[in-house]
This record gives C-alpha cells, structure tokens and sequence, in this order.
C-alpha cells in the first residue's frame, strides 16, 4: 500500500470517528481540571482507548495516560502528545463553577487531537504497514501554576519538578519514545490555519518571601517593619531594570502577589510573591535572573527587612526542529490549503515541549479553530472541524510518513539528529538552578 492509500484510510478512518473526537473535546473542555490533578480528565482518556482497544499506561507522573499502537514491524517510537490540563478563569463559560478550573489553553482539543489521530492510526488497519510504534500520550500539567500546591507535592515525595513533562523525562516515560508532536491551540484563528516554525521563551519561577516586624499599623508604625513596602519597592525596583534588557533576549518578568498582609490593623510581616523570568536563552534569562535578586534584596535592604529567594527550574526555550514540522505542515497544507500556513517567528510565552526540545525531534504548532486570547475567559473553539480533526489527521498522516517503507524518513531524521543534552545533561541542569 503506498502512502497515499494509507493516508486516504486513516483521514477515513478520522472522519467515521468524526462525532467521538468532537464529543471527546467537548467532555474535556466540560470538565477542566488543574495540573498533576487531572485525574477524571485521564480516566476518560483512557476508557476511550479501552474502547478503541488501545493498550495504555496510566498514572505516569500522577495523571498521565499513554496508549501504545505497535506497527507491523520494528523501528522507532512517535509521540503524539495532548496535554491534559487547565488553567483558572472562574468566568469562562466553560468553567469548573466550583473550582474555577477552565481549558482558556485549548488543551481539551489537544486530547481529542492525539486521542483522535490513535483511533484513525489503529482503525485503519495502517499501524500494520507501518514500522515501529506510535504513543498517544495525554501528558500532565503543561501550565506551571499552583506553585505553593506543587511544591507540597515536592515536600510528600509525589514529584520532583512542577512541570508535566520533566516528571515524565525524569521518570523515564519518555525513554521509549524518539520523536514527538503535539498541536496546541491558536489565539484568535476561527477559521483555517496553521501557525508552525517557532522558537519560544524559556523561563526559571521564582518564590519570593519577605519578611518584616509586625506591629500596631495605627499606634506604632514605627516600631514595625512593613514588608508591603518593601514588596513595593521590589517591583519598581525590577520595573528600573527593564530599560537594561536587550531586546533580542526577549526577557518578560512577571509577578503576582500572593499574600499581601493579614489585617489591615497589623504591619504586614510576611508578604508574598510569584514570579517568572523568560527569555530567549538559558544565558539571558541567567543575566536578567541576577538583576531580579539584586532588585528584591535591595527593597528588603533599604527598610532593614529581609527577603527570602527560592528559584525554581521551569522550562527550556524551544528549538525550533524542521525536519519532523515540515512533515507535518505538508499534511496540514494538504488539508487546509497551502495559504492558510504562517511561519510563527518566536513567541514570548513557554512550554516544557522546549524542554523535550533538547532531548529529541519535538514539534510544536498551533492549529487555528479558536476565538478569543489565551487564558483569557473569551477563549473557545470557534470550528470543530479545524480545532479537533484536522490535526489529528494532520498528525496520523505525519506517522505514515515517518514509519511507512521501513521508516525510512524517522530513521533518516534520527541519524541526523543532534540533541541538545543527554536525559543525565538534562535533569543536572535542572537541578542546579536554586
Ligand atoms: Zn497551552
Ligand atoms: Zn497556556
């Protein structure tokens, strides 16, 4: 059977599933939950391969579910990732009403994208042409939120990094699988599109704790150390860096407060602040890193309180990796028309794919078929045929060029494939950031 035949089937195949996929992202969509706690959100994902009989594993780095497709003969593994998690945005429509958990991200159509493109790969009989092993994996907690949450997981011995897919690096669920795609949502693309070829910013989280005297706010002001100033300080402390950032370094810092005082008759003593630092590089993000913890002890400084810095690792920039996207964009242009792909050029916000970025092939688009801004209470799938099909076609069709004739092209990709860093490289270089 030659490639066009096996795409043929398996676009097919997506289509007679068409009502399945689209019911599958709206039930995610329906029942938002947060990351490393996406724990119906994978029991659905995996009934549904169940259904479809697909193998998986679950509970990989707490919430995660792979399904396994083997192909008629050996050869390599391809990753087809979805990522199970939402963000907060208590005025979505979507929205948790008791958690406030909403998918502003699009992640529900990730799952019934990856889910989808399985279920077309499996149904068509095509894995048996195929030579090596797909893995539909929906993956948790992409979005770096909840810190104090994590954190305490850290302290119980649940997980050692925040983010979804350093667990599953760290744990070794990524062992077996040597390239890897995933198509997230766009921001303000109802109709047709496909955004590809991006770099992104990586970023460190930072826990700031500072801490002052407390006393009577109305009494004996004077006698107290207001830990409120010195946060305020702090920040117009890091708004005089800004100025120093270059602009090719793309540097964003942002913060918010996360506990500002107790009652308003006490000196505030103990305020608290998240913050990322982004950039363009591991070196830039060091540099503006540095500038960050000389503003915050300077505030702390100036009112002889003290502040408390605990950096965290959060994600690598993304390389942008050509071989696997231009695949991919080929199939999206067979689908949607040549015209309707953009290159994407490098965006300022992150995602832990940078990390798997230095491991192996990892691709990352963006598929329109969504109104609104990201993380924004506006955002939602505007055309299901293009938010939660067309990718997975676009991504099943990909697998039928990298595996068909005996994986030729995923072999040819790997052998010319040079990581970043080893899994050892990887997770010291996490480890060292403090
Ligand atoms: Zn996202
Ligand atoms: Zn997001």
């Amino acid at each position: 059977m030659d490639r066009s035949e096996m795409k043929r089937r398996v676009c097919d195949a997506i289509d007679s599933h068409r009502d399945v996929i689209i019911a599958l992202g709206r039930t995610i969509r329906d029942n938002p939950e947060l990351g490393f706690k996406e724990h119906k959100t994978a029991a659905t994902v995996a009934k549904i391969f169940a259904a479809h009989g697909i193998p998986c594993q679950e509970k990989l780095a707490i919430t995660g579910v792979k399904g396994i497709l083997m192909g008629g003969a050996a050869g390599p593994t391809v990753g087809i990732l979805g990522e199970l998690d939402s963000l907060l945005c208590a005025d979505s429509p979507f929205g948790d009403k008791t958690t406030g958990a909403a998918h502003t991200c699009g992640h529900n159509a990730q799952i019934a994208t990856c889910v989808g493109a399985g279920m077309g790969l499996k149904s068509s009989g095509v894995m048996e042409q195929l030579a090596g092993r797909v893995a539909c994996f929906a993956v948790p907690a992409e979005e770096f939120v909840e810190i104090e949450y994590r954190l305490d997981l850290k302290r119980q011995g649940k997980i050692e990094f925040l983010g979804g897919k350093a667990e599953l690096v760290r744990l070794g669920h990524m062992d077996d699988i040597q390239m890897a795609m995933l198509v997230h949502a766009a921001a303000v693309s109802p109709g047709p599109k496909l955004l590809h070829g991006s770099t992104s910013n990586g970023f460190v989280a930072k826990m700031i704790r500072f801490k002052g005297k407390a006393s009577h706010a109305g009494v004996a002001p004077e006698q107290g150390i207001n830990a409120l100033n010195i946060m305020a300080l702090a920040i117009m402390n890091i708004n005089a860096q800004r100025e120093t950032f270059r602009d090719e370094d793309t540097i964003r810092v942002h913060q918010i407060v996360t506990r500002g005082g107790d009652l308003v008759n006490i000196v505030p003593d103990d305020v608290r602040m998240e913050m990322f630092v982004r950039g363009k590089t591991v070196e830039a993000i060091q540099d503006a890193n540095r500038k960050i913890n000389r503003a915050l002890e300077a505030a702390a400084m100036a009112l002889d309180g003290e502040v408390e810095i605990q950096t965290l690792p959060g994600y690598l920039p993304r390389i942008n990796e050509t071989a696997v996207t231009g695949l991919l964009a080929g199939n999206f242009a067979a689908l949607i028309g040549q015209d309707r792909l953009e290159i994407e050029g490098h965006i300022t916000g992150s995602s832990d794919t940078g990390d798997l970025s230095h491991l192996m092939p990892m691709v990352e688009v963006k598929s329109g078929g969504f109104h609104g801004g990201l993380h924004t209470a506006a955002y939602g799938v505007a055309d299901e045929e293009q938010a939660y099909i067309v990718p997975a076609k676009a991504m099943a069709m990909t697998v039928v060029d990298l595996l068909a004739d005996h994986a030729t092209v995923a072999n040819r990709i790997l052998a010319d494939f040079k990581p970043k860093m080893s899994k050892p490289e990887y997770l010291a270089c996490l480890r060292e950031i403090k």
